[in-house]
């Protein structure tokens, strides 16, 4: 990896020479896009948030379920020494200055660009439930989040999921193979609702029984509850379900902050948002040049 000596510095740098192109958000899309760049010998630096390296977030499941390890899911290509790029992990960026092409990151570093792309993709959505901050509850979105629950797996033995779509239920199988038993609570009639139709919803609740996997369908969850740590989900319908862990799989929302603070400036042809989140798919993206 080679590093830029224009960048991470604390004053903006306007040598346009020393620019390159700043690439937000270390997901798939920002790791493809700066990946495919750095391929052309075009320079570039990725900040990512995250504190790991940029892995493939799809294999979160595969990893959770115990069939592969962290290594076989990373970006391989990010890592070649060979490539004019940078990656810098553990840096969420925290402001875009368009007027002088920099973005600052929350150390207080500011990363000059002659093109900015951000691909800051999408972030668990927690409802507001109440006990959603008790110990004991996570979301399954991110290798830290994987990690965590790969650590509570070990002691999980009564697991809630809460959402039962197909993030809900891969977090689910993951957890049963790692010999918890686990229950699904889904507010709409059937599980992945958006996928199957109610016979459809039916024959998978039927086949989740068989691996022992409980559905409670139609029911909303009305809190989370334990003194110190999550020991009971209850639900609307009155039923009560005893736990260890809850995982909550309620869906995504677009890490759009840092883009719509200021739209006027920020949308500008130095400027690309990218990502497969629908608020970027159309009038949000500016492209040019
Ligand atoms: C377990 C799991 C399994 C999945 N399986 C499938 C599947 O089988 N098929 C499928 O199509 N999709 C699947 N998805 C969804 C898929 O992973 C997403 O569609 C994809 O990750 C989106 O990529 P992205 O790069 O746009 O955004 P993201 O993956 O959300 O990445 C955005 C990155 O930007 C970082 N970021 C955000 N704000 C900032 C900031 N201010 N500064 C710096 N960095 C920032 C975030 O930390 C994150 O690392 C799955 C998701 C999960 C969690």
């Amino acid at each position: 990896m080679k590093a830029n000596s224009a960048l991470g510095m604390n004053e903006p740098n306007t040598d346009v020479a020393q620019r390159t192109i700043v690439v937000v958000g270390g997901g798939p899309v920002g790791a493809r896009a700066a990946s495919a760049l750095a391929s052309r010998g075009v320079a570039v630096t990725l900040l990512s948030t995250e504190a790991f390296q940029p892995y493939n977030r799809v294999k979160l499941t595969p990893l959770l379920a115990g069939d592969v390890q962290f290594g076989e899911i990373t970006t391989a290509n990010l890592t070649d020494p060979d490539l004019p790029l940078t990656v810098r992990t553990g840096m969420p960026v925290t402001e875009i200055d368009r007027e002088h092409a920099y973005v600052r990151t929350a150390d207080g570093q500011v990363w000059p660009y002659e093109k900015l792309i951000i691909a800051t993709g999408s972030r668990a959505f927690v409802p507001d439930i109440p006990g959603r901050g008790l110990p004991g509850v996570f979301t399954f979105r991110s290798a830290e989040d994987a990690s965590a629950l790969l650590a509570r797996s070990i002691s999980a033995r009564r697991v809630v999921v809460i959402g039962g779509g197909l993030l809900g239920l891969e977090a689910a199988r993951g957890m049963l193979r790692r010999q918890a038993h686990v229950t699904v609570v889904e507010h709409e009639s059937r599980v992945m609702p958006r996928q199957l139709d109610a016979g459809g919803g039916a024959l998978l609740a039927h086949k989740m029984a068989d691996l022992g996997v409980d559905a409670h369908t139609g029911v909303a969850v009305r809190e989370i509850a334990g003194e110190t740590r999550v020991a009971e989900v209850r639900l609307s319908s009155g039923d009560v379900l005893p736990c260890d862990t809850v995982i909550v799989c309620t869906g995504v929302r677009s890490s759009v902050r840092i883009a719509t603070r200021e739209p006027r400036r920020v949308f500008h042809w130095d400027v690309m948002a990218c990502a497969v989140t629908p608020r970027f798919r159309s009038r949000e993206t500016s492209k040019r040049g």
